[in-house]
């Protein structure tokens, strides 16, 4: 199970919905099963980014620097599915990461945030709670104002480099293409 403050969901939902219908996403850091810092990132795909969500290497290494600037853990990357189920696409799963957090937009008023967990190729929910931001740490990432107390161990910051290496060598993801919502173009607002 995770659990993500209601302030960070916000940070998501609202990026989820300013991007539709292009793909959108980021990285999460966190301490265990608690998210505690988003880092949104915008679709670096030069083509459709509607069906595609791309990371470049310097995403990576601004996610790196994010990390450990606020001594988190990396924990994923979290995409959007604008017009499909949010369930991990092959292209997802060639990543080879433990977690994968996709928004699914099925109906954009109300996007779905759900975490899987990857294990050997097969794919398992895992529960995400939403608390109060009083419950837990938040950085506010646009104020950047840490709030954390704990120190990464060691262990930590390896496992984390690890990971990011693990996904250097990951190809872009790349999704199926859906065909085109009933939503009002003129309220769309690019993430930049
Ligand atoms: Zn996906």
């Amino acid at each position: 199970m995770f659990i993500i403050t209601e302030r960070q969901y916000g940070i998501i939902m609202k990026q989820a919905q300013d991007c539709y219908p292009a793909e959108t996403g980021g990285f999460l850091g966190g301490h265990d099963n608690k998210i505690l810092g988003v880092l949104p990132i915008p679709n670096k795909n030069p083509g459709d980014q509607t069906t595609q969500f791309a990371l470049t290497g310097d995403d990576i290494e601004l996610a790196y620097r994010f990390l450990v600037k606020h001594k988190l853990e990396y924990l994923g990357v979290y995409h959007t599915h604008p017009r499909g189920v949010p369930y991990p696409s092959p292209q997802d799963l060639a990543h080879n990461q433990k977690y994968l957090f996709i928004v699914g937009l099925r109906d954009r008023r109300s996007p779905e945030l759900y975490a899987w967990r990857v294990e050997n190729k097969q794919v398992f929910a895992e529960d995400i709670k939403i608390i109060s931001d009083f419950g837990a740490t938040v950085i506010d990432i646009h104020t950047g104002q840490p709030k954390l107390t704990e120190n990464s161990a060691k262990e930590a910051a390896d496992k984390l480099a690890q990971d990011i290496d693990t996904m250097i060598a990951g190809k872009m993801p790349n999704y199926p293409k859906l065909e085109p919502g009933d939503w009002d173009a003129s309220s769309f607002s690019t993430f930049a």
